[in-house]
Protein backbone atom coordinates (compact mmCIF):
# COMPACT_ATOMS: atom_id res chain seq x y z
CA UNK A 1 0.00 0.00 0.00
CA UNK A 2 1.10 3.31 -1.27
CA UNK A 3 1.48 5.77 1.85
CA UNK A 4 2.30 9.61 1.59
CA UNK A 5 4.59 11.35 3.87
CA UNK A 6 2.25 12.59 6.67
CA UNK A 7 0.28 9.56 6.49
CA UNK A 8 3.92 7.49 7.47
CA UNK A 9 5.01 10.19 9.97
CA UNK A 10 0.89 9.80 11.84
CA UNK A 11 1.34 5.89 11.67
CA UNK A 12 5.40 6.85 13.46
CA UNK A 13 3.58 8.39 16.16
CA UNK A 14 1.21 5.54 16.55
CA UNK A 15 3.57 3.43 16.77
CA UNK A 16 5.95 4.28 19.49
CA UNK A 17 2.93 6.07 21.32
CA UNK A 18 0.43 2.92 20.91
CA UNK A 19 -2.39 5.64 21.14
CA UNK A 20 -1.99 9.63 20.36
CA UNK A 21 -4.84 12.70 20.03
CA UNK A 22 -5.04 14.44 16.69
CA UNK A 23 -3.36 17.69 18.65
CA UNK A 24 -0.62 14.87 20.10
CA UNK A 25 0.17 13.71 16.70
CA UNK A 26 0.35 17.60 15.48
CA UNK A 27 2.95 18.27 18.25
CA UNK A 28 4.97 15.40 17.74
CA UNK A 29 4.89 15.63 13.78
CA UNK A 30 5.17 19.42 13.58
CA UNK A 31 2.36 19.13 10.92
CA UNK A 32 -0.51 21.69 11.16
CA UNK A 33 -3.93 20.32 12.42
CA UNK A 34 -5.56 20.43 8.98
CA UNK A 35 -2.43 18.14 7.46
CA UNK A 36 -2.65 15.94 10.34
CA UNK A 37 -6.40 15.10 10.72
CA UNK A 38 -6.19 14.73 6.84
CA UNK A 39 -4.02 11.97 7.15
CA UNK A 40 -5.73 10.48 10.05
CA UNK A 41 -8.66 10.38 7.93
CA UNK A 42 -6.92 8.59 5.46
CA UNK A 43 -5.81 6.49 7.68
CA UNK A 44 -8.91 5.46 8.49
CA UNK A 45 -10.20 5.07 5.35
CA UNK A 46 -7.68 2.76 4.31
CA UNK A 47 -8.24 0.43 7.50
CA UNK A 48 -4.79 0.72 9.17
CA UNK A 49 -6.08 3.49 11.63
CA UNK A 50 -8.97 2.94 14.72
CA UNK A 51 -10.27 5.22 17.74
CA UNK A 52 -9.27 3.79 20.74
CA UNK A 53 -11.16 5.97 23.04
CA UNK A 54 -11.85 9.33 24.09
CA UNK A 55 -10.11 11.12 26.40
CA UNK A 56 -11.55 14.31 28.14
CA UNK A 57 -10.18 17.97 27.10
CA UNK A 58 -10.44 20.94 28.74
CA UNK A 59 -12.74 22.64 26.33
CA UNK A 60 -15.28 20.01 27.62
CA UNK A 61 -15.54 18.38 24.16
CA UNK A 62 -14.10 15.08 24.19
CA UNK A 63 -10.94 14.24 21.68
CA UNK A 64 -10.32 10.81 20.47
CA UNK A 65 -7.45 8.88 20.92
CA UNK A 66 -6.34 6.75 18.15
CA UNK A 67 -3.79 3.63 17.28
CA UNK A 68 -2.68 1.61 14.70
CA UNK A 69 -5.39 -0.53 13.70
CA UNK A 70 -4.62 -4.42 15.66
CA UNK A 71 -5.83 -6.18 12.25
CA UNK A 72 -3.96 -4.04 9.64
CA UNK A 73 -1.30 -6.72 9.77
CA UNK A 74 -0.23 -9.73 11.27
CA UNK A 75 4.14 -11.03 12.25
CA UNK A 76 4.93 -14.80 12.58
CA UNK A 77 7.38 -15.41 15.10
CA UNK A 78 9.11 -18.88 15.01
CA UNK A 79 11.74 -20.42 16.96
CA UNK A 80 13.55 -24.23 16.39
CA UNK A 81 15.53 -26.15 18.32
CA UNK A 82 16.72 -30.09 18.34
CA UNK A 83 13.56 -30.89 20.22
CA UNK A 84 10.67 -28.45 19.23
CA UNK A 85 9.18 -25.84 16.74
CA UNK A 86 6.92 -22.71 18.28
CA UNK A 87 5.21 -20.95 16.19
CA UNK A 88 3.32 -17.83 17.02
CA UNK A 89 0.92 -14.92 15.41
CA UNK A 90 0.89 -11.38 16.88
CA UNK A 91 -0.94 -8.59 16.11
CA UNK A 92 -0.06 -5.03 14.50
CA UNK A 93 -0.58 -4.11 18.56
CA UNK A 94 2.03 -6.61 19.45
CA UNK A 95 -0.56 -9.05 21.36
CA UNK A 96 -0.09 -12.47 20.73
CA UNK A 97 -3.19 -14.23 19.09
CA UNK A 98 -2.48 -17.85 18.39
CA UNK A 99 0.16 -20.22 19.21
CA UNK A 100 1.41 -23.67 18.08
CA UNK A 101 3.91 -25.99 19.85
CA UNK A 102 5.54 -29.04 17.65
CA UNK A 103 7.36 -31.26 19.91
CA UNK A 104 9.85 -33.79 18.13
CA UNK A 105 12.77 -35.90 18.33
CA UNK A 106 15.94 -34.14 15.71
CA UNK A 107 17.72 -38.09 15.55
CA UNK A 108 14.45 -40.63 15.20
CA UNK A 109 12.05 -37.87 13.18
CA UNK A 110 14.06 -36.00 11.07
CA UNK A 111 17.51 -37.55 11.19
CA UNK A 112 19.62 -34.90 8.95
CA UNK A 113 19.42 -31.23 8.56
CA UNK A 114 17.26 -31.10 5.10
CA UNK A 115 14.85 -33.42 7.01
CA UNK A 116 15.24 -30.87 9.76
CA UNK A 117 14.07 -28.00 7.46
CA UNK A 118 11.71 -29.99 5.28
CA UNK A 119 9.66 -30.64 9.31
CA UNK A 120 9.82 -26.71 10.00
CA UNK A 121 8.51 -25.42 6.72
CA UNK A 122 5.55 -28.28 7.49
CA UNK A 123 4.79 -27.09 10.29
CA UNK A 124 5.24 -22.84 9.55
CA UNK A 125 2.50 -24.60 6.56
CA UNK A 126 0.23 -26.19 8.77
CA UNK A 127 0.37 -23.33 11.49
CA UNK A 128 -0.35 -20.60 8.87
CA UNK A 129 -3.64 -22.58 7.36
CA UNK A 130 -5.00 -23.24 10.70
CA UNK A 131 -4.19 -19.50 11.62
CA UNK A 132 -3.68 -16.84 9.08
CA UNK A 133 -6.92 -16.22 7.19
CA UNK A 134 -5.42 -13.48 4.98
CA UNK A 135 -1.75 -14.04 4.08
CA UNK A 136 -1.90 -10.65 2.80
CA UNK A 137 -1.90 -9.39 5.99
CA UNK A 138 1.52 -11.12 6.91
CA UNK A 139 3.57 -8.99 7.05
CA UNK A 140 6.72 -10.32 8.23
CA UNK A 141 8.29 -13.11 9.84
CA UNK A 142 10.51 -13.56 12.03
CA UNK A 143 12.83 -17.08 13.48
CA UNK A 144 15.26 -17.15 16.29
CA UNK A 145 17.55 -20.14 15.62
CA UNK A 146 20.45 -21.52 17.58
CA UNK A 147 24.16 -21.79 17.15
CA UNK A 148 25.88 -19.35 15.05
CA UNK A 149 23.50 -16.96 12.66
CA UNK A 150 24.69 -14.07 10.76
CA UNK A 151 21.84 -11.96 11.10
CA UNK A 152 22.64 -9.60 8.46
CA UNK A 153 22.40 -12.41 5.41
CA UNK A 154 20.18 -14.59 7.40
CA UNK A 155 22.65 -17.78 7.46
CA UNK A 156 22.91 -19.99 9.69
CA UNK A 157 26.35 -20.80 9.66
CA UNK A 158 26.72 -23.17 12.43
CA UNK A 159 24.07 -25.24 14.56
CA UNK A 160 26.43 -26.60 16.99
CA UNK A 161 23.97 -28.86 19.53
CA UNK A 162 21.62 -29.32 15.93
CA UNK A 163 24.07 -31.41 13.71
CA UNK A 164 24.85 -31.18 9.78
CA UNK A 165 23.87 -27.11 9.37
CA UNK A 166 26.27 -25.35 7.24
CA UNK A 167 26.21 -22.56 5.75
CA UNK A 168 22.39 -22.15 4.81
CA UNK A 169 20.64 -19.68 3.92
CA UNK A 170 17.53 -19.61 6.11
CA UNK A 171 16.46 -16.71 5.14
CA UNK A 172 16.11 -16.22 1.33
CA UNK A 173 14.37 -20.44 1.64
CA UNK A 174 11.68 -19.03 3.47
CA UNK A 175 11.11 -15.73 2.04
CA UNK A 176 11.02 -17.84 -1.58
CA UNK A 177 8.82 -19.86 0.18
CA UNK A 178 6.03 -17.11 1.60
CA UNK A 179 7.07 -14.34 -1.02
CA UNK A 180 7.09 -11.78 2.33
CA UNK A 181 10.51 -10.79 4.14
CA UNK A 182 12.01 -13.13 6.60
CA UNK A 183 14.12 -11.81 9.57
CA UNK A 184 16.88 -14.37 11.41
CA UNK A 185 18.04 -14.28 14.64
CA UNK A 186 20.12 -15.96 17.33
CA UNK A 187 17.34 -17.43 19.33
CA UNK A 188 18.74 -16.19 22.50
CA UNK A 189 18.74 -12.66 21.41
CA UNK A 190 14.94 -12.75 20.28
CA UNK A 191 14.42 -13.91 24.08
CA UNK A 192 16.55 -10.68 25.00
CA UNK A 193 14.33 -8.68 22.55
CA UNK A 194 10.86 -10.15 24.64
CA UNK A 195 12.70 -9.70 27.90
CA UNK A 196 13.31 -5.62 27.16
CA UNK A 197 9.95 -5.31 25.66
CA UNK A 198 7.59 -7.99 27.16
CA UNK A 199 9.69 -9.32 29.95
CA UNK A 200 11.79 -9.12 33.26
CA UNK A 201 13.72 -6.14 31.21
CA UNK A 202 11.79 -3.74 30.70
CA UNK A 203 12.27 -0.07 32.03
CA UNK A 204 16.05 -1.69 32.57
CA UNK A 205 18.57 0.07 30.26
CA UNK A 206 21.96 -2.16 30.62
CA UNK A 207 21.23 -5.92 31.16
CA UNK A 208 22.92 -9.44 30.27
CA UNK A 209 20.04 -12.08 29.24
CA UNK A 210 21.31 -16.03 30.29
CA UNK A 211 19.37 -18.22 28.62
CA UNK A 212 19.81 -21.84 30.35
CA UNK A 213 18.10 -24.48 28.50
CA UNK A 214 19.33 -26.97 25.61
CA UNK A 215 21.79 -25.12 24.93
CA UNK A 216 23.27 -21.70 26.79
CA UNK A 217 23.04 -18.48 25.14
CA UNK A 218 23.34 -14.59 26.14
CA UNK A 219 21.95 -11.30 25.26
CA UNK A 220 23.69 -7.98 25.77
CA UNK A 221 21.45 -5.00 25.98
CA UNK A 222 22.90 -1.71 26.05
CA UNK A 223 21.59 1.85 26.32
CA UNK A 224 18.28 0.49 25.15
CA UNK A 225 19.24 -1.91 22.08
CA UNK A 226 20.50 -5.00 21.81
CA UNK A 227 24.40 -5.21 21.27
CA UNK A 228 25.40 -7.26 17.83
CA UNK A 229 29.23 -7.29 18.02
CA UNK A 230 31.13 -6.68 14.99
CA UNK A 231 29.81 -10.05 13.14
CA UNK A 232 26.40 -10.25 15.42
CA UNK A 233 28.13 -13.03 17.42
CA UNK A 234 27.87 -10.83 21.10
CA UNK A 235 26.53 -12.25 23.70
CA UNK A 236 27.63 -16.28 23.40
CA UNK A 237 28.19 -16.66 26.87
CA UNK A 238 27.71 -20.93 26.40
CA UNK A 239 31.22 -20.94 25.12
CA UNK A 240 32.84 -19.29 27.80
CA UNK A 241 34.86 -22.05 29.97
CA UNK A 242 34.06 -22.34 33.52
CA UNK A 243 35.43 -25.95 34.20
CA UNK A 244 38.55 -26.78 32.02
CA UNK A 245 38.63 -30.17 33.46
CA UNK A 246 35.01 -30.87 31.96
CA UNK A 247 33.27 -32.12 29.38
CA UNK A 248 33.72 -31.67 25.24
CA UNK A 249 31.59 -29.04 24.16
CA UNK A 250 30.07 -29.16 20.22
CA UNK A 251 32.19 -26.11 19.38
CA UNK A 252 35.22 -28.34 20.37
CA UNK A 253 36.28 -26.57 23.29
CA UNK A 254 36.23 -27.97 26.93
CA UNK A 255 34.24 -27.04 29.85
CA UNK A 256 32.28 -23.91 27.95
CA UNK A 257 29.49 -23.17 30.08
CA UNK A 258 26.54 -24.91 27.61
CA UNK A 259 28.58 -28.40 29.41
CA UNK A 260 27.50 -27.62 32.69
CA UNK A 261 24.63 -25.43 32.86
CA UNK A 262 22.16 -27.11 29.78
CA UNK A 263 20.15 -29.69 30.12
CA UNK A 264 21.95 -32.42 28.93
CA UNK A 265 25.41 -30.83 30.94
CA UNK A 266 23.37 -31.46 34.43
CA UNK A 267 21.67 -34.36 33.02
CA UNK A 268 26.19 -35.63 32.43
CA UNK A 269 27.08 -34.17 35.55
CA UNK A 270 24.23 -36.03 37.85
CA UNK A 271 24.76 -39.36 35.95
CA UNK A 272 28.83 -38.74 36.21
CA UNK A 273 28.58 -38.43 40.07
CA UNK A 274 26.06 -41.00 41.17
CA UNK A 275 28.79 -42.71 43.09
CA UNK A 276 29.80 -40.12 45.06
CA UNK A 277 28.88 -40.96 48.56
CA UNK A 278 27.19 -38.09 50.48
CA UNK A 279 25.45 -39.00 53.60
CA UNK A 280 21.56 -38.67 52.95
CA UNK A 281 18.76 -39.66 54.82
CA UNK A 282 16.67 -39.43 51.32
CA UNK A 283 19.75 -41.77 49.39
CA UNK A 284 17.73 -44.82 49.19
CA UNK A 285 19.03 -48.05 47.48
CA UNK A 286 17.44 -47.66 43.47
CA UNK A 287 19.10 -43.79 43.65
CA UNK A 288 22.05 -45.85 42.05
CA UNK A 289 20.34 -47.35 39.48
CA UNK A 290 17.99 -44.66 38.33
CA UNK A 291 19.20 -42.42 35.70
CA UNK A 292 18.35 -38.66 34.72
CA UNK A 293 17.08 -38.23 31.66
CA UNK A 294 14.81 -35.46 32.04
CA UNK A 295 15.08 -32.01 33.53
CA UNK A 296 11.82 -33.44 35.31
CA UNK A 297 13.81 -36.12 37.30
CA UNK A 298 16.23 -33.59 38.41
CA UNK A 299 13.56 -31.33 39.93
CA UNK A 300 12.03 -34.22 41.45
CA UNK A 301 15.31 -35.20 43.22
CA UNK A 302 16.15 -31.86 44.18
CA UNK A 303 12.38 -31.37 45.82
CA UNK A 304 12.50 -34.77 47.67
CA UNK A 305 15.70 -33.36 49.21
CA UNK A 306 18.82 -35.29 47.89
CA UNK A 307 21.48 -34.45 48.87
CA UNK A 308 23.85 -35.29 46.43
CA UNK A 309 21.44 -33.74 43.45
CA UNK A 310 21.53 -30.58 45.81
CA UNK A 311 25.69 -30.71 45.71
CA UNK A 312 25.77 -31.03 42.18
CA UNK A 313 23.30 -28.48 41.54
CA UNK A 314 25.14 -26.34 43.91
CA UNK A 315 28.45 -27.20 42.29
CA UNK A 316 26.67 -25.86 38.49
CA UNK A 317 25.86 -22.84 40.44
CA UNK A 318 29.68 -21.95 41.28
CA UNK A 319 30.00 -22.68 37.54
CA UNK A 320 27.40 -20.19 36.27
CA UNK A 321 28.88 -17.79 39.28
CA UNK A 322 32.24 -17.34 37.89
CA UNK A 323 31.03 -16.70 34.18
CA UNK A 324 28.18 -13.93 36.08
CA UNK A 325 31.25 -12.49 38.08
CA UNK A 326 33.08 -12.47 34.76
CA UNK A 327 30.24 -10.43 32.83
CA UNK A 328 29.96 -8.06 35.52
CA UNK A 329 33.14 -7.04 35.81
CA UNK A 330 33.24 -6.82 32.11
CA UNK A 331 30.20 -4.96 31.48
CA UNK A 332 28.83 -3.19 34.80
CA UNK A 333 25.31 -4.25 33.99
CA UNK A 334 22.51 -3.39 36.09
CA UNK A 335 20.66 -6.55 36.16
CA UNK A 336 21.49 -10.36 35.06
CA UNK A 337 18.44 -11.92 34.03
CA UNK A 338 18.29 -15.84 34.08
CA UNK A 339 15.99 -17.58 31.80
CA UNK A 340 15.09 -20.22 29.98
CA UNK A 341 13.87 -23.96 30.82
CA UNK A 342 16.65 -24.26 33.62
CA UNK A 343 15.69 -21.27 35.35
CA UNK A 344 12.89 -23.42 37.28
CA UNK A 345 16.26 -24.88 39.35
CA UNK A 346 16.61 -21.50 40.86
CA UNK A 347 16.01 -22.71 44.46
CA UNK A 348 19.51 -24.99 44.18
CA UNK A 349 21.68 -22.84 42.41
CA UNK A 350 20.90 -19.18 43.12
CA UNK A 351 22.77 -19.20 46.44
CA UNK A 352 25.44 -20.87 44.74
CA UNK A 353 25.96 -18.14 42.12
CA UNK A 354 25.54 -15.08 44.33
CA UNK A 355 28.24 -16.96 46.93
CA UNK A 356 30.58 -16.75 43.72
CA UNK A 357 29.44 -13.09 42.62
CA UNK A 358 30.37 -12.06 46.17
CA UNK A 359 33.38 -13.52 46.49
CA UNK A 360 34.64 -12.31 43.06
CA UNK A 361 33.09 -9.01 41.76
CA UNK A 362 34.73 -6.37 43.43
CA UNK A 363 31.81 -4.38 45.91
CA UNK A 364 31.29 -1.36 44.54
CA UNK A 365 30.03 -3.27 41.33
CA UNK A 366 27.09 -4.38 43.32
CA UNK A 367 25.59 -1.75 45.28
CA UNK A 368 22.08 -1.26 43.14
CA UNK A 369 22.86 -4.65 40.72
CA UNK A 370 20.41 -7.45 40.96
CA UNK A 371 20.17 -11.10 39.46
CA UNK A 372 17.09 -12.21 38.35
CA UNK A 373 15.48 -14.74 37.93
CA UNK A 374 12.62 -14.62 34.78
CA UNK A 375 9.05 -15.99 34.64
CA UNK A 376 9.94 -18.70 32.19
CA UNK A 377 7.42 -19.71 29.19
CA UNK A 378 8.20 -21.60 26.01
CA UNK A 379 6.91 -19.00 23.82
CA UNK A 380 9.37 -16.37 25.01
CA UNK A 381 11.69 -17.26 22.54
CA UNK A 382 8.72 -17.47 18.97
CA UNK A 383 7.00 -14.42 20.55
CA UNK A 384 10.40 -12.26 20.50
CA UNK A 385 11.01 -13.39 17.07
CA UNK A 386 7.46 -12.12 16.36
CA UNK A 387 7.88 -8.65 18.10
CA UNK A 388 11.35 -8.50 16.29
CA UNK A 389 9.91 -8.52 13.27
CA UNK A 390 7.12 -6.43 14.03
CA UNK A 391 9.29 -3.26 15.14
CA UNK A 392 12.05 -4.64 11.98
CA UNK A 393 8.83 -3.70 10.02
CA UNK A 394 7.89 -0.37 11.43
CA UNK A 395 11.60 1.12 11.41
CA UNK A 396 11.71 -0.23 7.32
CA UNK A 397 8.30 1.84 7.03
CA UNK A 398 9.44 4.71 8.97
CA UNK A 399 13.22 4.74 7.24
CA UNK A 400 11.08 5.79 4.01
CA UNK A 401 10.49 8.77 5.74
CA UNK A 402 14.03 9.83 5.16
ZN1 LIG B 1 31.52 -24.48 23.56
Amino acid sequence: MKLLKNELETLKVLYFNRNATKSEISEQTRLSNFLVSTAVDSLLKKGLVEESGDIPSRRGRPSSKYRIKPDSGYFLGVSADINSIIIVLVDSLGRLLEEGEYSFEYESESRNIDGFIERLIGKIDDFMKANVSDIGRLRMIGMGIPGIVDTEKGIWLRGLRIPGVSNINIKELLQEKYGIEVIIEDVARTVTYYASTAGSGRGIDNFVIIHLGYGVGGGVFVNGEIYKGSHGFAGEIGHMIVEPDGYRCHCGNIGCLETVASVDGILHHLNDRKGEIIVSTMHSHDFHDKRFEKLDDVLEAAGNGDNLTRKVLFDIGLMIGDAVSNIILFFNPKAILITGPNSVLKDYIEGAIWQRVRNRVISEFLADFKLEFCNYSSDNESYGAALLARETYWRQEILKLS
